[in-house]
Protein backbone atom coordinates (compact mmCIF):
# COMPACT_ATOMS: atom_id res chain seq x y z
CA UNK A 1 0.00 0.00 0.00
CA UNK A 2 2.95 2.18 0.83
CA UNK A 3 4.39 1.46 -2.25
CA UNK A 4 1.27 2.22 -4.51
CA UNK A 5 0.85 6.10 -2.33
CA UNK A 6 5.04 6.34 -3.41
CA UNK A 7 4.27 6.18 -7.11
CA UNK A 8 0.82 8.82 -6.44
CA UNK A 9 1.31 11.89 -9.37
CA UNK A 10 -0.59 13.86 -7.56
CA UNK A 11 0.55 16.02 -4.50
CA UNK A 12 -1.05 18.69 -2.33
CA UNK A 13 1.03 21.99 -2.99
CA UNK A 14 2.20 23.45 0.62
CA UNK A 15 -1.00 24.85 2.20
CA UNK A 16 -1.74 25.92 5.39
CA UNK A 17 -2.44 23.59 8.48
CA UNK A 18 -5.37 22.23 9.26
CA UNK A 19 -4.81 24.55 12.82
CA UNK A 20 -4.21 27.73 10.99
CA UNK A 21 -7.37 27.10 8.09
CA UNK A 22 -9.43 26.44 11.47
CA UNK A 23 -7.93 30.35 12.80
CA UNK A 24 -8.44 31.97 9.25
CA UNK A 25 -12.12 30.54 8.85
CA UNK A 26 -12.96 30.55 12.86
CA UNK A 27 -14.09 27.21 12.45
CA UNK A 28 -14.95 26.50 16.12
CA UNK A 29 -16.22 23.41 16.43
CA UNK A 30 -19.91 23.19 17.36
CA UNK A 31 -20.65 21.23 20.48
CA UNK A 32 -24.21 20.47 19.98
CA UNK A 33 -22.96 19.50 16.55
CA UNK A 34 -20.66 16.94 18.00
CA UNK A 35 -17.90 18.52 15.71
CA UNK A 36 -14.40 16.79 16.52
CA UNK A 37 -11.72 17.34 14.38
CA UNK A 38 -8.51 15.31 13.71
CA UNK A 39 -5.89 17.25 13.17
CA UNK A 40 -3.31 14.61 13.09
CA UNK A 41 -1.80 13.86 9.51
CA UNK A 42 -0.32 10.39 10.71
CA UNK A 43 -3.70 9.46 11.62
CA UNK A 44 -5.75 10.86 8.71
CA UNK A 45 -3.52 9.18 6.52
CA UNK A 46 -3.75 6.11 8.25
CA UNK A 47 -7.93 6.40 7.70
CA UNK A 48 -7.20 6.44 4.52
CA UNK A 49 -4.89 4.28 3.70
CA UNK A 50 -7.19 1.61 5.72
CA UNK A 51 -9.31 2.22 3.06
CA UNK A 52 -7.39 0.33 0.34
CA UNK A 53 -5.31 1.82 -2.58
CA UNK A 54 -7.50 4.68 -3.92
CA UNK A 55 -5.23 5.87 -6.73
CA UNK A 56 -7.29 6.61 -9.76
CA UNK A 57 -10.27 5.94 -7.57
CA UNK A 58 -13.30 7.98 -6.96
CA UNK A 59 -13.91 8.80 -3.62
CA UNK A 60 -16.95 10.51 -1.77
CA UNK A 61 -16.46 12.13 1.90
CA UNK A 62 -18.90 12.61 3.65
CA UNK A 63 -18.59 15.61 6.97
CA UNK A 64 -15.13 16.72 5.70
CA UNK A 65 -15.03 19.94 8.33
CA UNK A 66 -11.75 21.75 7.94
CA UNK A 67 -10.64 18.75 5.86
CA UNK A 68 -7.84 16.77 7.31
CA UNK A 69 -9.04 13.53 5.95
CA UNK A 70 -9.94 15.36 2.71
CA UNK A 71 -6.13 16.47 2.37
CA UNK A 72 -4.97 12.56 2.69
CA UNK A 73 -7.57 11.37 0.35
CA UNK A 74 -6.35 13.80 -2.19
CA UNK A 75 -2.36 12.99 -1.38
CA UNK A 76 -3.69 9.13 -2.35
CA UNK A 77 -4.07 10.05 -6.03
CA UNK A 78 -7.91 9.90 -6.35
CA UNK A 79 -9.30 10.66 -9.84
CA UNK A 80 -11.82 12.80 -8.31
CA UNK A 81 -13.49 13.34 -4.42
CA UNK A 82 -16.63 14.33 -4.13
CA UNK A 83 -16.93 16.42 -0.37
CA UNK A 84 -20.75 16.33 0.98
CA UNK A 85 -20.77 18.98 3.81
CA UNK A 86 -23.99 19.95 5.86
CA UNK A 87 -22.35 23.12 7.92
CA UNK A 88 -21.63 26.08 5.43
CA UNK A 89 -19.14 27.70 7.44
CA UNK A 90 -16.61 24.62 6.34
CA UNK A 91 -17.10 25.02 2.75
CA UNK A 92 -14.56 28.61 1.89
CA UNK A 93 -11.87 25.91 3.72
CA UNK A 94 -12.42 23.43 1.39
CA UNK A 95 -13.20 25.39 -1.93
CA UNK A 96 -9.23 26.51 -0.85
CA UNK A 97 -8.34 22.99 -0.85
CA UNK A 98 -10.54 22.27 -4.15
CA UNK A 99 -8.34 25.42 -6.04
CA UNK A 100 -5.18 23.29 -4.63
CA UNK A 101 -6.16 19.98 -6.75
CA UNK A 102 -7.26 21.21 -9.85
CA UNK A 103 -10.72 19.44 -11.48
CA UNK A 104 -10.30 16.59 -8.99
CA UNK A 105 -12.93 17.98 -6.07
CA UNK A 106 -16.70 18.58 -6.17
CA UNK A 107 -18.19 19.98 -2.97
CA UNK A 108 -21.85 19.59 -2.23
CA UNK A 109 -23.13 21.63 0.86
CA UNK A 110 -26.28 19.48 1.85
CA UNK A 111 -26.79 16.67 4.54
CA UNK A 112 -25.63 12.87 3.37
CA UNK A 113 -28.58 11.58 5.11
CA UNK A 114 -30.87 12.73 2.12
CA UNK A 115 -28.13 13.49 -0.45
CA UNK A 116 -29.24 11.16 -3.33
CA UNK A 117 -25.64 9.38 -4.78
CA UNK A 118 -27.07 7.29 -6.76
CA UNK A 119 -26.37 9.35 -9.95
CA UNK A 120 -22.98 10.97 -8.47
CA UNK A 121 -20.38 8.87 -10.38
CA UNK A 122 -19.66 8.41 -13.97
CA UNK A 123 -21.47 5.74 -15.73
CA UNK A 124 -18.72 3.71 -16.92
CA UNK A 125 -17.74 2.80 -12.84
CA UNK A 126 -20.65 0.26 -12.48
CA UNK A 127 -19.91 -3.09 -11.96
CA UNK A 128 -21.95 -6.27 -11.63
CA UNK A 129 -22.83 -7.26 -8.10
CA UNK A 130 -21.20 -10.32 -8.96
CA UNK A 131 -17.98 -8.63 -10.07
CA UNK A 132 -15.05 -6.98 -7.81
CA UNK A 133 -15.79 -4.15 -5.82
CA UNK A 134 -16.37 -0.66 -8.20
CA UNK A 135 -13.37 1.85 -8.37
CA UNK A 136 -15.48 3.92 -5.88
CA UNK A 137 -14.93 4.37 -2.10
CA UNK A 138 -16.89 6.26 0.67
CA UNK A 139 -14.68 7.67 3.80
CA UNK A 140 -16.13 9.69 6.63
CA UNK A 141 -16.07 11.10 9.75
CA UNK A 142 -18.82 11.92 10.82
CA UNK A 143 -20.82 12.44 14.23
CA UNK A 144 -21.96 9.67 16.07
CA UNK A 145 -25.68 10.43 16.05
CA UNK A 146 -25.13 10.64 12.17
CA UNK A 147 -23.00 8.07 11.57
CA UNK A 148 -25.34 5.14 12.57
CA UNK A 149 -28.74 5.86 11.15
CA UNK A 150 -26.30 6.44 7.77
CA UNK A 151 -24.87 2.75 7.66
CA UNK A 152 -28.48 1.82 8.83
CA UNK A 153 -29.91 3.50 5.78
CA UNK A 154 -26.65 2.46 3.32
CA UNK A 155 -27.19 -1.28 4.33
CA UNK A 156 -31.01 -1.32 3.31
CA UNK A 157 -29.26 0.26 -0.01
CA UNK A 158 -27.00 -2.56 0.09
CA UNK A 159 -30.19 -5.07 0.31
CA UNK A 160 -31.72 -3.66 -2.34
CA UNK A 161 -28.73 -2.78 -4.38
CA UNK A 162 -29.69 0.74 -4.98
CA UNK A 163 -28.52 4.33 -3.86
CA UNK A 164 -24.79 4.62 -3.86
CA UNK A 165 -24.48 0.71 -4.32
CA UNK A 166 -26.52 0.65 -7.84
CA UNK A 167 -22.45 1.35 -8.54
CA UNK A 168 -22.16 -1.85 -7.00
CA UNK A 169 -20.26 -3.04 -4.16
CA UNK A 170 -18.67 0.30 -3.07
CA UNK A 171 -16.62 -0.58 -0.03
CA UNK A 172 -16.93 2.18 3.17
CA UNK A 173 -14.98 3.54 5.73
CA UNK A 174 -16.41 4.63 8.29
CA UNK A 175 -15.62 6.21 12.37
CA UNK A 176 -18.04 4.77 15.07
CA UNK A 177 -17.87 5.86 18.80
CA UNK A 178 -15.78 2.42 20.11
CA UNK A 179 -18.79 0.33 21.52
CA UNK A 180 -20.47 0.86 18.25
CA UNK A 181 -17.61 -0.15 16.39
CA UNK A 182 -17.43 -3.24 18.53
CA UNK A 183 -21.06 -4.04 18.00
CA UNK A 184 -21.00 -4.18 14.03
CA UNK A 185 -17.41 -6.64 14.33
CA UNK A 186 -19.16 -8.73 17.36
CA UNK A 187 -19.04 -12.43 16.68
CA UNK A 188 -21.43 -15.08 17.88
CA UNK A 189 -21.38 -15.54 21.47
CA UNK A 190 -19.50 -12.07 22.62
CA UNK A 191 -20.78 -9.58 24.87
CA UNK A 192 -21.65 -6.84 21.96
CA UNK A 193 -23.43 -9.05 20.02
CA UNK A 194 -26.06 -7.29 19.22
CA UNK A 195 -28.82 -5.87 16.54
CA UNK A 196 -26.90 -3.81 14.59
CA UNK A 197 -24.13 -7.18 14.09
CA UNK A 198 -26.73 -8.90 12.48
CA UNK A 199 -27.79 -6.10 10.23
CA UNK A 200 -24.02 -5.65 9.05
CA UNK A 201 -22.88 -9.03 8.76
CA UNK A 202 -25.27 -9.89 7.10
CA UNK A 203 -24.69 -8.54 3.95
CA UNK A 204 -21.08 -7.02 4.29
CA UNK A 205 -17.48 -8.24 5.41
CA UNK A 206 -17.06 -5.71 8.56
CA UNK A 207 -14.11 -4.96 9.97
CA UNK A 208 -12.51 -2.70 12.66
CA UNK A 209 -9.58 -1.29 11.04
CA UNK A 210 -8.23 0.27 14.00
CA UNK A 211 -8.99 2.32 17.22
CA UNK A 212 -8.35 6.57 17.56
CA UNK A 213 -8.21 7.44 21.48
CA UNK A 214 -10.73 10.11 21.99
CA UNK A 215 -7.55 12.65 23.03
CA UNK A 216 -6.76 12.42 19.08
CA UNK A 217 -9.79 14.94 18.41
CA UNK A 218 -10.21 18.85 19.00
CA UNK A 219 -12.29 19.14 21.02
CA UNK A 220 -11.63 15.56 22.65
CA UNK A 221 -15.06 13.38 22.50
CA UNK A 222 -15.95 11.61 25.38
CA UNK A 223 -14.99 8.43 23.75
CA UNK A 224 -12.78 6.38 22.00
CA UNK A 225 -13.27 5.99 17.92
CA UNK A 226 -13.07 2.86 15.81
CA UNK A 227 -12.71 2.73 12.18
CA UNK A 228 -14.48 0.43 10.44
CA UNK A 229 -14.50 -0.79 7.23
CA UNK A 230 -17.17 -2.67 5.31
CA UNK A 231 -17.59 -4.53 2.00
CA UNK A 232 -21.02 -5.59 0.50
CA UNK A 233 -20.89 -9.59 0.10
CA UNK A 234 -21.65 -10.67 -3.33
CA UNK A 235 -24.02 -12.75 -1.67
CA UNK A 236 -25.99 -12.06 1.47
CA UNK A 237 -25.92 -14.84 4.46
CA UNK A 238 -29.71 -13.87 4.53
CA UNK A 239 -31.92 -13.57 1.54
CA UNK A 240 -34.93 -12.03 2.65
CA UNK A 241 -35.96 -8.47 2.60
CA UNK A 242 -34.25 -5.76 4.87
CA UNK A 243 -37.43 -5.29 6.64
CA UNK A 244 -38.17 -8.51 7.06
CA UNK A 245 -34.62 -9.24 8.79
CA UNK A 246 -34.60 -6.19 10.25
CA UNK A 247 -38.35 -6.83 12.17
CA UNK A 248 -36.82 -10.39 13.39
CA UNK A 249 -33.77 -9.47 14.71
CA UNK A 250 -35.17 -6.79 16.59
CA UNK A 251 -37.40 -8.87 17.83
CA UNK A 252 -35.42 -11.72 18.66
CA UNK A 253 -32.78 -8.77 20.52
CA UNK A 254 -35.52 -7.34 22.39
CA UNK A 255 -34.65 -9.38 25.31
CA UNK A 256 -31.11 -9.43 24.91
CA UNK A 257 -30.73 -11.38 28.55
CA UNK A 258 -33.41 -13.73 28.42
CA UNK A 259 -33.33 -17.04 26.48
CA UNK A 260 -34.66 -16.40 22.49
CA UNK A 261 -37.60 -17.67 22.28
CA UNK A 262 -39.15 -14.80 24.69
CA UNK A 263 -37.86 -12.30 21.96
CA UNK A 264 -39.19 -14.79 19.18
CA UNK A 265 -42.57 -14.98 20.75
CA UNK A 266 -43.78 -11.21 20.30
CA UNK A 267 -43.62 -11.68 16.38
CA UNK A 268 -46.85 -13.17 17.03
CA UNK A 269 -50.51 -11.55 18.42
CA UNK A 270 -50.94 -13.07 22.10
CA UNK A 271 -53.67 -15.22 20.92
CA UNK A 272 -51.40 -18.03 19.21
CA UNK A 273 -48.08 -16.69 20.12
CA UNK A 274 -46.76 -19.30 22.42
CA UNK A 275 -47.63 -21.85 19.56
CA UNK A 276 -46.65 -19.60 16.81
CA UNK A 277 -43.05 -18.91 18.45
CA UNK A 278 -42.75 -22.92 19.22
CA UNK A 279 -43.94 -24.06 16.03
CA UNK A 280 -41.11 -21.45 14.46
CA UNK A 281 -37.81 -22.53 16.42
CA UNK A 282 -38.70 -25.81 16.09
CA UNK A 283 -38.81 -25.40 11.41
CA UNK A 284 -35.84 -23.10 12.31
CA UNK A 285 -33.93 -25.90 14.38
CA UNK A 286 -33.18 -22.69 16.96
CA UNK A 287 -32.39 -24.42 20.83
CA UNK A 288 -35.06 -22.01 22.28
CA UNK A 289 -32.72 -21.77 25.99
CA UNK A 290 -29.92 -20.19 23.66
CA UNK A 291 -29.93 -16.32 24.39
CA UNK A 292 -30.11 -13.78 21.76
CA UNK A 293 -26.21 -13.60 21.54
CA UNK A 294 -25.76 -16.80 21.22
CA UNK A 295 -27.29 -17.08 17.87
CA UNK A 296 -25.15 -17.32 14.86
CA UNK A 297 -25.80 -15.87 11.51
CA UNK A 298 -26.91 -19.75 10.29
CA UNK A 299 -29.89 -19.72 13.01
CA UNK A 300 -30.81 -15.74 11.53
CA UNK A 301 -30.91 -17.12 8.25
CA UNK A 302 -33.33 -20.27 9.13
CA UNK A 303 -35.52 -17.78 11.81
CA UNK A 304 -35.86 -15.02 8.83
CA UNK A 305 -36.48 -17.99 6.33
CA UNK A 306 -39.11 -19.66 8.59
CA UNK A 307 -40.73 -16.04 9.59
CA UNK A 308 -41.10 -15.47 5.65
CA UNK A 309 -43.17 -18.36 5.08
CA UNK A 310 -45.15 -18.04 8.10
CA UNK A 311 -45.62 -14.19 6.82
CA UNK A 312 -47.08 -15.70 3.52
CA UNK A 313 -49.39 -18.16 5.08
CA UNK A 314 -50.68 -15.14 6.62
CA UNK A 315 -50.73 -12.02 5.15
CA UNK A 316 -51.46 -10.36 8.20
CA UNK A 317 -48.51 -11.45 10.26
CA UNK A 318 -45.78 -8.90 9.06
CA UNK A 319 -47.92 -6.23 9.86
CA UNK A 320 -48.46 -7.44 13.55
CA UNK A 321 -46.21 -4.87 15.53
CA UNK A 322 -45.94 -5.91 19.47
CA UNK A 323 -44.98 -2.39 20.59
CA UNK A 324 -48.00 -1.05 18.95
CA UNK A 325 -50.15 -3.56 20.51
CA UNK A 326 -48.45 -2.72 24.07
CA UNK A 327 -48.78 1.31 23.63
CA UNK A 328 -52.36 0.79 22.41
CA UNK A 329 -53.12 -1.49 25.71
CA UNK A 330 -51.22 1.37 27.83
CA UNK A 331 -53.34 4.00 26.26
CA UNK A 332 -56.59 1.79 27.01
CA UNK A 333 -55.58 1.21 30.17
CA UNK A 334 -54.28 4.85 30.72
CA UNK A 335 -58.10 6.08 29.47
CA UNK A 336 -59.62 3.67 31.85
CA UNK A 337 -58.32 5.00 35.08
CA UNK A 338 -59.11 8.22 33.91
CA UNK A 339 -62.79 7.62 32.96
CA UNK A 340 -63.19 5.87 36.73
CA UNK A 341 -61.25 8.81 38.23
CA UNK A 342 -63.88 11.24 36.63
CA UNK A 343 -66.44 9.07 37.61
CA UNK A 344 -65.20 9.20 41.13
CA UNK A 345 -65.19 13.34 41.85
N1 LIG B 1 -14.10 14.84 9.02
C1 LIG B 1 -13.63 15.96 9.79
C2 LIG B 1 -12.45 15.53 10.66
O1 LIG B 1 -12.26 14.33 10.81
O2 LIG B 1 -11.77 16.41 11.20
C3 LIG B 1 -14.74 16.57 10.64
C4 LIG B 1 -15.32 15.63 11.64
S1 LIG B 1 -16.69 16.24 12.55
C5 LIG B 1 -16.83 14.94 13.76
C6 LIG B 1 -18.10 15.84 11.55
C7 LIG B 1 -18.31 16.65 10.30
O3 LIG B 1 -19.49 16.17 9.65
C8 LIG B 1 -18.55 18.13 10.55
O4 LIG B 1 -17.86 18.87 9.59
C9 LIG B 1 -20.06 18.29 10.36
O5 LIG B 1 -20.44 19.59 9.96
C10 LIG B 1 -20.32 17.26 9.28
N2 LIG B 1 -21.71 16.75 9.27
C11 LIG B 1 -22.51 16.51 10.33
N3 LIG B 1 -23.68 16.02 9.95
C12 LIG B 1 -23.63 15.92 8.60
C13 LIG B 1 -24.56 15.48 7.62
N4 LIG B 1 -25.76 15.01 7.96
N5 LIG B 1 -24.21 15.54 6.31
C14 LIG B 1 -22.97 16.02 5.97
N6 LIG B 1 -22.06 16.45 6.86
C15 LIG B 1 -22.37 16.40 8.15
Amino acid sequence: MAASRGVASFRLPPLPTIGEIIKLFKLRAEKQLSQNFLLDLRLTDKIVRSAGSLKDAYVCEVGPGPGGITRAILNAGVAELLLVEKDPRFIPGLQMLSDAAPGKVRIVHGDILTYQLDKTFPKHLEKNWGDDPPDIHIIGNLPFSVSTPLIIKWLENISRRDGPFRYGRIQMTLTFQKEVGERLTASTGTRQRSRLSIMAQYLCSVHKRFTIPGKAFVPKPDVDVAVIHFTPLVQPQIEQPFKLVEKVVQSVFQFRRKYCHQGVRILFPEARRLEKAEQMLMLADVDPTLRPTQLSMYHFKNLCDVYRKMCDEDPDLFVYNYRHELREKRLKKANFKRTVDDDLI
